[in-house]
């Protein structure tokens, strides 16, 4: 039986069921605990936002299974995943790994590497989180995420995913990752494939920060899941409007690539530190960026663009099942 980890315990891949597959329950820029005087970390109304958001995700559309794609530098919080998980009765699963150079932390591990080679470090610390736990708590990791910059993957990143590559191979958990500005998703495949990663348990995620077909095939077409993670938000980080994206996802699902295509929206339920300021003209702009979204406005688009109910279960059921699986 394929099993996959999740926040309370693993399960069998058959057991997700409708899942959102990169989303977060918190998120903290590496530095926010420095302005806890002013912003301090208040666990309560973390636990009650996330068991909020995901029972009325469960109770109005049957959602089952959270990806919490939160990496290690965006002050990832298993314990507080299990507790929301257990009082919304959601699976929940949290990531191993790093984000990104430019907006990650990697000013620890920088520094180890200039002093040698550091990836048996992060082979450990990765292989550990995956089969025996993160920290004391019990909780492992049931998926590893990592990231690449604009228009290149920088040395430190490329190490992330050669690391996350070889604990795959030995454990079969999936990688899931963050592209940034619409840029190297096929590059991103091609490394983590030839560094021994099997394309049938990659997530290339934030493929909906790019609408250029060729982009999109090119990156379908090494076998990879390819996830339109950031749904909803719009005009902001490099992102597309959701009408420019709904005509290639549809074009990509006639195309015959329903079976590897994801959708979710990268929501982040609380933000750590201080309120961020958004101006008052990007509000209307992501006023559908949270994760009922799918359910209330992506899939009516889909269908009315001709995608059928059962290219929607592939979509918003099977393939994560099957990412999980390896099928
Ligand atoms: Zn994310």
């Amino acid at each position: 039986m394929a099993t996959v980890n999740t926040v309370t315990g693993s399960i069998s891949t058959d057991d997700l069921g409708i899942t959102l597959p990169h989303e977060h329950i918190l998120y903290g820029y590496p530095g926010w605990e420095g302005d806890q005087t002013i912003a301090p970390l208040d666990r309560e109304t973390i636990v009650r936002n996330g068991v909020d958001t995901l029972t009325q995700l469960k109770n109005d559309f049957g959602l089952q299974s959270y990806v919490d794609a939160t990496a290690l530098d965006g002050s990832r919080m298993p314990e507080i995943c299990k507790e929301v998980s257990e009082k919304s009765g959601v699976n929940i699963i949290c990531s191993t790994g790093y984000y990104y150079e430019g907006e990650g932390s990697p000013i620890y591990w920088k520094l180890r590497g200039s002093l040698g080679d550091i990836s048996e470090e992060l082979y450990e610390l990765f292989m550990t989180e995956v089969t025996v736990g993160i920290r004391d708590t019990g909780i492992k990791a049931g998926v590893i995420k990592v990231g690449s910059s604009k228009g290149e993957i920088t040395d430190y990143e490329k190490l992330m995913f050669q690391t996350a590559a070889r604990v795959q191979k030995e454990t079969g958990v999936p990688i899931i990752t963050h592209t940034q500005e619409g840029t190297m998703g096929p590059e991103q495949a091609a490394l983590l494939i030839e560094a021994g990663a099997d394309p049938k348990r990659v997530q290339i995620g934030h493929m909906s920060d790019n609408t250029d077909l060729a982009y999109q095939e090119a990156t379908f077409q090494q076998g990879a899941y390819v996830s339109w993670d950031r749904m909803g938000l719009q005009g902001l980080v490099g992102c597309p409007m959701d009408e420019q994206r709904y005509p290639v996802m549809i074009e990509l699902i006639k195309k015959g690539y329903a079976n590897q295509l994801m959708i979710s929206h990268d929501f982040i339920i609380t933000w750590l530190g201080r309120p961020l300021n958004i101006p008052e003209e990007a509000m209307p702009l992501i006023a559908n960026w949270h994760p009922t979204h799918l359910f209330q406005n992506i899939i009516p688009a889909l269908k009315a663009g001709g995608v059928t109910d059962e290219q929607i279960d592939t979509i918003v059921r099977d393939n994560p099942r099957r990412l999980f699986a390896g099928e």
